[in-house]
């Protein structure tokens, strides 16, 4: 780009996670009650047996965020620890991939990177101990007999014979185990718990098993390796870890992890030991995330290496230009819940086109060209015309130089020879306008022996040049396009869903099968040169086709090479920016009128708004009632208008309170809309959070709120502004409102006289008294009240 100052795009400052959650109110509270002094120590703790995927990046997004948003009141860390106990499937490269990923997602473990293969001679110490203490015992029953002597749901287990092994006979069993005198699998050492219990997981688990086995990091040492039930909790105790968080499938496993703590640590230590607690998984759908499945589609090649564009690993995402700020705040939106869901691609995209449009430059570029020459320009001449690299409702500076030139490449989606009535773009014998160029009428349509369109031809109107005309005519359709001899050619990748069913997991036949052949697909396009200049960490928006970057691999200076990160939602109309803001909104208009019509017809047939909704819009509704826990209908609502949701997900930005704001999108704003849309509001989104706000935190009453809202739909204007202008903040200053009580009683001797005889069904007519007096600002349970108070004297 050539005169544009692009800022840097990856940045490491962390974004805070939503403090709304479960797992913050149990920190609150538990450095409001001092249990663990002023510290909070989480973890994150992966088995580095694979890449990471977004779903770490939850965890990850969690944990790391607790250290952050908690770092002002308390003493806080976020330990990085290799969870490598399984010898067979962990390898350094996966530790260093693991490294960079939480670094590249802006987070600090500073000296906390741990490994718990570095504590097996702790674990073996407390499993001494725990032998000492009676609870456990070394097995030799083989596997299989073990699942049977388990039971089952319904079944008590049965004790295996070698249970009332005396505590010496355990411990030479146990340290021969250690030292290598047995084969695999012939004995383990079990916790000795409750063969009967309800619960099959603390029918004595195993605590170690041998493994001759060769370790990453601890070489041949050891031949007796931890379970997980038993090595997590204690890794956490080591490493005085407060709040061990993890999975909901765990939930079960949390039993074990406090049986192993209260018998392992000493009784002093018990109160403030760790303490794990269980969040929902996120799952993506057309997509898989496991590292094991993911560890197959690399190894059997079904896709090109760990980092592939496709897969959901946090190094494809980097590869494919996601910027990690996205990843973050996307993790932030899903929420931390108890509950299981899916999550629908969309979100995450749409996470991804909210945090790209302000970092992206507009660029053209032309992916399947179709040749066009202007008859009336000449041949060598080159028209360097200035640029805007922003649409007009981003407030940025920042222009490039655009060649325009007689050949030039459109889109060929963008010309047909007999368009259908609703088709705004290129015809024989129409005019459109080209991006930042002229307005083109096409004359000749040239075709091959086949009839395929290989060439328009026809001529501009030099009068026109940026993009307006003199006598105010403009054109339906705005084509962006490339001049043909000063653009350079490149590969296109454009990226589609990696499996063709929602949930490919759920299939018990191979996964495999459900990959969509056309995940990739590759496309010869041409750029406008300033877009090829810079190369690198350059995010861009192609208008009207999606943001890309130039693949960090693949792409060479002689053969550039752009990903796809993400297409736009709407690849016409809103994000036109040579558009005046008037034909914007006169489309916006007419596109909402149009759907408040069908919405109200099909109201009024009681249609379920929901069955309503486009894809799009519900999957905004689902987002908006599952996650922002917006009631059904209104929820509905908004979602049904895409210029409603996108007011609403604004305000939402500027004051984070889905419920009430919603209700008054719903109940005020959309009342007064009438044929309005709120594109025509003299206020923005930001102006109506801030009134919302006011209520919401009783500033102001509701009815100073509509009298405030009332002005705003009038004349515009800062809701804090009018209420100080009016003074309308709440009163609930005892003595101002009895001297306005007093005043109203006064002038209403008729009515008192009434009430005090029992008509008590007057104190509305006396309450409306005192709201008119204050302007709606008297805070009404104090006046009730007080007005009671008074007329009962
Ligand atoms: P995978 O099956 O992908 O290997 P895992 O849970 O076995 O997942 P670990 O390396 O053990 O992977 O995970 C490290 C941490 O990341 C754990 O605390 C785990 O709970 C968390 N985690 C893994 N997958 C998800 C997910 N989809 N959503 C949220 N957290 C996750
Ligand atoms: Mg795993």
């Amino acid at each position: 780009m050539s005169s544009t100052d692009v800022s840097p795009v990856e940045s490491t400052a962390p974004v805070s996670s939503d403090r709304d959650n479960f797992i913050y109110d149990i920190i609150d509270q538990d450095l409001a009650d001092g249990t663990y002094g002023d510290r909070v120590v989480t973890r994150f703790p992966p088995e580095p047996n694979g890449y990471l995927h977004i779903g770490h990046a939850k965890s990850i997004v969690l944990n790391f965020g607790i250290k952050h948003d908690y770092a002002d009141q308390a003493d806080t860390r976020c330990h990085l620890r290799f969870d490598d106990t399984n010898p067979e499937t962990e390898n350094p490269e996966y530790v260093d991939s693991i490294k960079e990923a939480v670094q590249w997602l802006g987070y600090d473990w500073e000296e906390h990177e741990y490994y718990a293969s570095d504590y097996f001679e702790q674990f073996y110490e407390y499993a001494v101990k725990l032998i000492k203490q009676g609870d456990a015992y070394v097995d030799s029953l083989d596997e299989e007999e073990i699942r049977e002597y388990r039971g089952s749901v319904d079944q008590p287990g049965t004790p295996s014979p070698y249970r009332d092994r005396s505590v010496e006979e355990n411990l030479e069993l146990f340290r021969k185990m250690r030292a290598g005198e047995f084969e695999d699998g012939e004995h383990v050492l079990r916790a000795k718990i409750d063969m009967t219990s309800p619960h099959m997981i603390m029918r004595d688990p195993l605590l170690f098993r041998i493994k001759h086995a060769h370790h990453y990091r601890q070489g041949d040492d050891w031949c007796l390796y931890p379970m997980y039930d038993y090595a997590h909790p204690l890794e956490d105790a080591i490493e005085d870890v407060t709040h061990s968080l993890c999975t909901l499938e765990f939930d079960n496993n949390r039993r074990v992890y406090d049986w192993v703590l209260e018998h392992c640590l000493e009784d002093e230590e018990i109160p403030s030991r760790p303490r794990q607690y269980e969040f929902n998984r996120l799952n993506l759908d057309y997509t898989v995330m496991s590292k094991r499945r993911l560890r197959h589609l690399v190894e059997e090649e079904y896709v090109d290496g760990w980092d592939d564009p496709r897969l959901p690993t946090l190094a494809g995402l980097r590869r494919r230009g996601v910027p990690p700020s996205a990843i973050r705040s996307f993790c932030r939106r899903v929420g931390v819940t108890r509950s299981q869901s899916r999550v629908q691609m969309s979100h995450f995209e749409h996470a991804l086109r909210d945090d790209l449009n302000e970092k992206a430059p507009r660029v053209m570029a032309v992916l399947d060209p179709l040749k066009v020459v202007a008859t009336n320009v000449d041949e060598d001449a080159v028209d360097w015309i200035d640029a805007s690299h922003w649409p007009r409702d981003i407030d940025k500076e920042g222009t490039r130089k655009v060649p325009f030139t007689r050949e030039f490449y459109i889109e060929r989606e963008d010309f047909r020879e007999d368009p259908p009535d609703d088709f705004i773009r290129l015809a024989p014998g129409r005019e459109v306008r080209l991006r930042h160029g002229y307005y083109f009428t096409c004359e000749t349509v040239v075709t091959d022996d086949n009839g395929t369109v290989v060439e328009l031809r026809g001529t501009i109107d030099p009068e026109t040049r940026g993009g307006t005309a003199p006598d105010g005519r403009s054109p339906d359709g705005t084509l962006h396009w490339v001049s043909a001899s000063h653009g350079v050619p490149f590969e296109a990748r454009v990226y589609d869903r990696l499996f063709d069913v929602p949930n490919p997991r759920a299939a018990d036949d191979d996964f495999t099968a459900h990959l969509n052949p056309n995940s990739l697909s590759v496309q010869e396009g041409v750029l406008e040169p300033a877009a090829a200049e810079h190369l690198t960490d350059a995010r861009v928006q192609f208008v009207r086709k999606g943001y890309y970057w130039p693949d960090p691999e693949d792409s060479t200076e002689d053969h550039l090479v752009f990903n796809q990160i993400v297409s736009l939602r709407d690849t016409w109309g809103e994000t036109d920016a040579s558009l005046s803001r008037e034909e914007i909104e006169e489309r916006r208009r007419e596109k909402e009128r149009q759907k408040e019509q069908q919405r109200q017809r099909s109201l009024e047939n009681k249609t379920d708004p929901v069955e309503l909704l486009s894809d799009d819009q519900r999957d905004r509704f689902d987002y908006y009632h599952e996650e922002l826990d917006v009631n059904r209908e209104s929820a509905a609502t908004i979602a049904g208008s895409d210029a409603l949701a996108d007011f609403f997900d604004a305000a939402l930005q500027a004051y984070d309170a889905p419920r009430p704001v919603a209700n008054w999108v719903v109940n005020e704003l959309l009342g007064n809309l009438r044929d309005r849309t709120v594109d025509d509001l003299p206020f923005g989104a930001s102006e109506f959070a801030a009134l919302v706000r006011l209520v919401d935190s009783d500033e102001i009453t509701n009815r100073a709120a509509r009298t405030v809202f009332e002005e705003m739909l009038d004349k515009g204007g800062a809701p804090e502004h009018i209420v100080d202008e009016r003074g309308l903040r709440q009163v609930d200053d005892t003595d101002a409102l009895s001297a306005i009580i007093d005043q109203v009683l006064d002038e209403h001797p008729d009515e008192v006289a009434r009430y005090r005889d029992g008509k008590q069904s007057l104190i509305g007519f006396f309450m409306g008294q005192v709201m008119q007096r204050t302007d709606g600002s008297a805070n009404p349970e104090v006046a009730r009240t007080l007005l009671q108070e008074q007329l009962e004297e």
